[in-house]
């Protein structure tokens, strides 16, 4: 391959980040009837074909036009990692050659995945592998829809002509901030909401912010039906500014301001995520401090808490994971006082389980 080749290569944007109304006006620019757009994105999303001259009843031209202006193809399996509880752990390579990595699980309710939106990660949490290297760029909306593409593809692996599995559930909480590449992030959804996109449904698909307060009031204004988790990880601006760099910024009254307005204006729940960090936060003192904090508000009851053991990064050896009994005491001071809270299920600890860690095990090696 030329250098020509190339520069006309990486200039192709993928064809997953048009919207329906997007694809329609390119092929109405080009002459094309409007009516292939639902032909074409049948192949895409429910055919999931690999390549344009799959699609059998597109002309050749139209063919031809699709494979000049678009790719199909923005991520390189690079490494593989399978656990034994059937979590698979993917390692991308991207066109420009950045690595993001994807996690499928399976649940008794169906099997769910959870994708990368950034390269690296600003945010600056101290516990957090993806923070570890900085955020290079934002994920096309594109390359986050292939993610489930390409992980629907290796559920399907070595099934044969059994019926293909679908991927039922999507958490937005791989390497990246969502909330910082918002308008990819919300197309993402889009697309992969839309009944003739992967219709996986909108309560079916969870974001995850660190916070960003202003983005979690835009949200609110959405009119969407998907959930929203928000990583507190400690209830005091003091212990939590110094877990999370971000909370000096946007502390936690500012946070609470924007989730107050967003459980007003869309009545729906919304999941505060804490990581227990041995004799950090994970005190008695602590869980009080979380309820009632949770507690204080309005619309509060609709808070609901998801704990979540660590997983050490080896980078980062001032964390360890809290012991179970401290685990399980928290979560039964919080219930006592009344507040919902589960225990997060894990997944892959046998592989590199952390968000972010095998990539950056990857870039260091
Ligand atoms: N940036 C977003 C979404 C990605 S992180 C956010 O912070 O919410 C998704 C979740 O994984 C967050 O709740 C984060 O706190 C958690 N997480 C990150 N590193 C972890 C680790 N080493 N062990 C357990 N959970 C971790
Ligand atoms: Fe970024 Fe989320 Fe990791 Fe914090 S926890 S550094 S916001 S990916």
């Amino acid at each position: 391959m030329n250098a020509t080749h190339l520069a006309i290569q990486v200039e192709k944007q993928s064809i997953y980040n048009l919207s329906e109304e997007e694809l329609t006006s390119w092929v109405i620019k080009q002459g094309i009837q409007p009516f292939r757009t639902k032909q074409i994105w049948k192949w895409l999303y429910q055919k999931k074909v690999n390549s344009f001259d799959e699609m059998s009843d597109l002309s050749v031209g139209t063919r031809a036009l699709l494979n000049e202006h678009f790719s199909l193809a923005s991520l390189q399996e690079d490494k593989v990692q399978y656990s034994k509880d059937g979590t698979i752990k993917c390692l991308f390579t991207l066109n420009d050659g950045n690595l993001i990595e994807t996690v499928l699980m399976k649940h008794n309710y169906g099997p769910s995945i959870c994708v990368t939106t950034q390269v690296g990660c600003n945010i600056g949490c101290t516990f957090c592998a993806s923070g570890l290297l900085k955020k290079v760029r934002n994920l096309s909306s594109g390359e986050i829809v292939e993610q489930i593409l390409c992980m629907e593809y290796k559920l399907n692996e070595g099934r044969g002509t059994a019926k293909p599995k679908k991927i039922s559930h999507v958490v937005v909480m791989g390497i990246g901030e969502p909330f910082d590449n918002y308008d990819n992030v919300l197309r993402f959804i889009r697309i992969i909401n839309h009944k003739a996109g992967l219709a996986i449904g909108a309560r079916h698909i969870t974001i995850s912010t660190s916070g960003l307060a202003t983005k979690i009031k835009t949200f609110a204004e959405e009119g969407l039906q998907v959930n929203l988790a928000v990583s507190l990880h400690a209830a005091k601006n003091g212990l939590r500014t110094q877990i999370m760099k971000l909370n000096k910024a946007i502390p936690i009254e500012l946070l609470m301001e924007a989730v107050d307005y967003y459980l007003e204006k869309t009545n729906r729940k919304v999941t505060f995520e804490y990581i227990l960090l041995k004799d950090v936060n994970d005190q008695p003192s602590c869980a009080l401090d979380l309820a009632e904090l949770i507690l204080s508000g309005n619309r509060r009851h609709l808070i609901y808490v998801n704990l979540i053991p660590y997983n050490p990064v080896s980078e980062l050896d001032q964390y360890q994971r809290s012991d179970p009994e401290s685990i399980a005491a928290f979560a039964r001071m919080l219930r006592a006082k009344g507040v919902n809270a589960v225990i997060r299920r894990e997944h892959g600890t046998d592989i590199d389980a952390a968000c972010g860690q095998l990539r950056s095990k990857q870039l260091r090696q």
